[in-house]
């Protein structure tokens, strides 16, 4: 009996869970730990590699054929709209849901925290304004598109293609061959990604062993209520917000949804990078929900940078985490500065692991909030990181079908 990727990518997930918290039994003195945490590192890396290496030809192709493919100008309005729209407006839920769900539970104001002046004093955090933050992402964002390919940068890489793509429409017939090539070269991608999930399974046990076995346990219980907030409310954005909204307005109900984005939300959750579970979750999409590979092409690498519910949630809940340790107490005007901070700071986040720490710094800031505490969110940031990363790529997901539903595409 030959079991499909998705029953071994579960049972890989499992097992990777099982042996983490055998290795985190025996600690770290053990001979055995370090030998299993280096393999599983290893094994766990290639992997990452593996899907790094195609992440930008996959950008690349997949944005410029997207485009280009959605020829007739009042659907590619569309498209560009409901995106947008989408966009702005479920970030906005996550974090109105990360403030609520804060202030009611107020985790951190009954912390000493003196308990973790050690820490702080030692944390060097690099000076971030809002401004600066904002001048550098905007002067990164055009590039020669070979530099840009060259380091590895998605958004860099994506912004080329958009402009490509919409040169791609406007030649029409006179660029056909080009785009016939971007075609075809995105079909072989496609087919590369599909070899390299076969490594998913062993891949996605891995990371999970690793990050079971080497996580922190005493800075997670000291935080705990702080961390059960998170989960909680990222959970509840990910199991009842989200697929609540994919149904109302798709008819697409939960189970299929996630039946069907199993693979990608596994990815997700291992790897802690929406770049590099971008290839897995593009498959999913296209070949499990059914989304227009067009669609799928130009909403998912756009999402994978720009829209994460999990990190706009985070980044609002930890400032207030953050206010709470400190003794100081947001005003209402404060807390939609810490939203729309929050927000601007998940668009701006690249998908790698812990991008939404660096982007934390520029919200702390923007309440006067001190950025030292950054040091009492690194430790407890892996496993958190994990589930808002789970987040963010289904909501890519979700915005796929919702405008697969509205536009032309499927009418
Ligand atoms: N790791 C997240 C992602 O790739 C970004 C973050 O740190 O919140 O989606």
């Amino acid at each position: 009996m030959k079991l499909s990727l998705n029953t071994q990518i579960a049972i890989g997930a499992i097992l990777g869970v099982i042996f983490g918290l055998y290795l985190h039994s025996l600690g770290p003195q053990d001979p055995a730990f370090s030998l299993w945490i280096s393999i599983s590192e290893t094994v766990g890396g290639i992997f990452v590699d593996l899907l790094k290496m195609i992440l930008i030809p996959l950008v690349f192709t997949s944005i410029s054929v997207g485009i280009a493919n959605l020829r007739a100008h009042q659907e590619m309005d569309r498209v560009w709209k409901i995106t947008l729209i989408y966009f702005l407006a479920s970030p906005t839920l996550a974090v109105i849901l990360g403030l609520t769900v804060m202030n009611l539970f107020t985790p951190g104001a009954d912390l000493k925290i003196a308990m973790f002046q050690d820490t702080m004093s030692t944390f060097q955090a690099s000076n971030v304004s809002a401004g600066h933050f904002i001048k550098t992402f905007l002067s990164g964002l055009f590039m020669n598109p070979f530099k840009a390919m060259a380091q590895g940068d998605v958004f860099a890489t994506l912004i080329f293609a958009v402009f490509l793509g919409i040169a791609l429409i406007k030649l029409n017939e006179r660029a056909k061959t080009l785009k016939e090539i971007l075609v075809q070269g995105f079909d072989v991608i496609m087919l590369i990604v599909n070899w390299i999930m076969r490594l998913a399974p062993i891949g996605i046990m891995a990371l999970l062993t690793k990050l079971i076995a080497t996580q922190e346990t005493t800075f997670l219980v000291s935080l705990s209520k702080f961390v059960a907030v998170v989960v909680g409310s990222t959970l509840f954005h990910g199991i009842v917000t989200l697929p609540g909204f994919l149904y109302l307005l798709t008819d697409v109900t939960p189970l299929t949804f996630f039946k069907g984005m199993r693979e990608a939300l596994v990815t997700a959750f291992a790897t802690s990078s929406s770049s590099a579970t971008l290839p897995v979750s593009m498959k999913c999409v296209t070949e499990n929900l059914k989304v227009d590979k067009d669609i799928v092409g130009f909403v998912l690498p756009l999402g994978a940078t720009a829209n994460m519910d999990g990190t706009a949630l985070y980044e609002a809940a930890a400032a207030l985490f953050v206010a709470n340790l400190a003794g100081i107490h947001l005003t209402i005007v404060q807390q939609v500065v810490v939203c729309l901070m929050a927000i601007i700071a998940s668009i701006g986040a690249p998908g790698i692991p812990s991008a939404g720490m660096v982007t934390m710094i520029m919200v702390l800031q923007s309440v006067g909030l001190p950025i030292e505490a950054i040091a009492i969110l690194l430790p407890i940031d892996r496993p958190l990181d994990a589930i808002r990363t789970a987040v963010n790529v289904e909501g890519d997901g979700i915005c796929s079908l919702i405008v697969q539903k509205y536009t032309s595409k499927n009418r």
